[in-house]
């Protein structure tokens, strides 16, 4: 079925039988009438503000479609006001002691502890994901505030003897790179923030941020908790706008010479093009790109271990996660049991809106996600995969509603195989031997996670060396910590976030050579 008829089919769907709504979820802009943190203006040199033309654009609860809130549809003018503030706070937040910075990550890791359940609700929202994902996501999001508040106090530098005069010393210290512009994606909209700025502002850095279309409203929530916290003006600011405008937006801030670093979260196509951007000033860059991670379960795998595994790595967020397995690769001897014990677990979810705390699945974004997941459903069944569960619209839930899916017996080329799917699907291949799945495994252009089952050491060992992927989980399929480095190899990226190494991308080495 081509795009245009998928595209065709949606547009038929009868939206009201759109909702099998649990009582407790409220609709539409009734839905966040008492949450204190929504906001519907942009946040700018600490003052909440209008675009300058006034105009504004809708964000819209994917599972139903309706408009929560309408927020400021900025432009490069107030894209160039956000960097003026930054630029203006920079030297003053560079300057504050390291303690006084922790403090204040230490405030607004408090303050989102306190005001969680109004951070899940607004995200649960927006993004479709199911309200204990968006709970977690607020846990997992507010560690890096933690982390970096202690971070922040570990800064230093090094000195050294010189290596052949009495009287000089060399001395390396730490300094912040200056403004960072964060752009960042709708699927996890407080964590991409966090990670990014948690680090950026332990290090000294004052932040731009541009936030998706679809999910301002959690980064509204987030300046909110800067304001609260007392943060100086300038030093965190939240530029909103449709994608419509993302373009001149990311330009103006990726061609300006004060901003010194981009730290950019999303697909790879947008991270090429902001890269090449970045290289008219030399930026300082991170990139966080897209996965399209390799799932494999050998012979000697615990299978109830990895099936369990798998549904986790898969279905978490509704299949739209940077690190969700992409592609399940299962040995042939354990090939049929692990298959049918997934289909068991797969035609068990229960899906719908996400504030219905019984669901374990959500919406997809938007109607582009779903057609994605349907051209590679039936592009998997056109090259002679298997349906075992779901492969269709759930028009009955809503517009952006796909079934949880699993195919098997996938063909080597299918274009799941080959291209990030960002939905429900399941997609199993079965396969013989450790170099056949390995050459399968690295023979695409990302590398950001992949994962393995085994319970060979030796095995272990070879594969976790063999992988072209930044982040390897073994029996392992939920992988993120704030403790450990994220980020990829190959086209999945530039540059680590969260961990000890997480701060060095906010900082540059400066050199002192001193004589006395
Ligand atoms: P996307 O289209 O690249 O969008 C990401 C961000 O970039 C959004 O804020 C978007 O704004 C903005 N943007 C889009 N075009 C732009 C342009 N020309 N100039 C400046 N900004 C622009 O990605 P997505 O579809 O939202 O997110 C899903 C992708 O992100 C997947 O590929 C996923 O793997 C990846 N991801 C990676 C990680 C990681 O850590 N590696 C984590 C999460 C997601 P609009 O929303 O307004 O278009």
């Amino acid at each position: 079925m081509s795009y245009m008829m998928i595209r065709a089919g949606l547009r038929s769907l009868s939206v009201p039988a759109k909702l099998q709504l649990n009582r407790m979820v409220r609709t539409g802009v009734d839905a966040l009438r008492n949450n204190t943190l929504l906001a519907s203006q942009a946040y700018i040199n600490g003052k909440w503000v209008t675009a300058e033309n006034k105009a504004t654009f809708e964000v819209y609860d994917p599972a139903t479609g309706d408009s929560l809130a309408a927020v400021p549809d900025m432009t490069s003018t107030e894209t160039e006001e956000a960097i003026k503030a930054a630029s203006c706070a920079q030297n003053g937040w560079a300057k504050t002691p390291l303690k006084e910075r922790s403090a204040f990550l230490t405030k607004m890791k408090t303050l989102v502890d306190e005001n969680s359940e109004m951070l899940a609700e607004i995200m649960t929202y927006e993004s479709g994901k199911p309200i204990a994902e968006s709970r977690g996501e607020v846990k997992y999001g507010n560690s890096f505030f933690e982390w970096f508040a202690e971070e922040a106090k570990r800064i230093r530098g090094d000195a050294m003897l010189h290596p052949v005069k009495r009287d000089s010393r060399y001395m390396i210290v730490r300094q912040p790179v200056g403004v960072s512009a964060l752009i960042t994606p709708w699927n996890f909209p407080l964590a991409m923030i966090t990670r990014k700025a948690g680090a950026a502002l332990a290090a000294g850095c004052c932040v731009v941020i541009k936030p998706a279309e679809d999910t301002p409203l959690t980064a509204l929530a987030i300046a909110k908790i800067a304001e609260k916290a007392k943060l100086p003006a300038g030093v965190f600011n939240v530029v909103t706008c449709s994608r419509k405008n993302a373009e001149s937006v990311g330009e103006t801030l990726c061609l300006s010479s004060d901003v010194r670093k981009l730290s950019f979260t999303g697909s790879t196509p947008v991270g090429k093009h902001l890269y090449s951007l970045c290289g008219s000033t030399v930026k300082r860059i991170s990139l966080e790109l897209g996965g399209n991670a390799p799932f494999i379960v050998f012979d000697s795998a615990d299978v109830d271990k990895a099936v369990q595994g798998a549904m986790g790595c898969k279905f978490r967020n509704t299949g739209q996660t940077c690190v969700c397995a992409n592609r399940i690769f299962v040995q042939s001897g354990i090939y049929n049991s692990f298959c049918s014990k997934l289909a068991e677990k797969v035609k068990s979810l229960k899906y719908g809106h996400g504030m219905d705390p019984t669901n374990s699945l959500g919406p997809l974004i938007n109607e582009r996600a779903v057609v994605k997941v349907k051209e590679h459903v039936d592009d998997a069944i056109s090259r002679g995969a298997a349906l075992q569960a779901g492969g269709h619209l759930a028009p009955e839930f809503g517009p952006n509603f796909f079934q949880p899916t699993l195919v098997t017996d996938v063909a080597v080329d299918a274009l799941v195989n080959r291209e990030e799917t960002f939905g429900p699907l399941a997609a199993v291949t079965k396969f013989e031997t450790e170099d056949e799945v390995i050459s399968m495994a690295n023979s695409v252009k990302v590398g950001l996670a992949g994962y393995f089952y085994s319970n060979n050491a030796a095995q272990i060992f070879r594969v976790s060396e063999a992988l072209e992927f930044g982040m390897i989980g073994v029996n392992e399929g939920v992988i993120s910590s704030e403790l450990a480095p994220f980020g990829g190899v190959k086209e999945s990226g530039v540059g680590r976030e969260g961990s000890m190494y997480g701060i060095e991308e906010y900082q540059e080495l400066k050199y002192v050579n001193l004589n006395f």
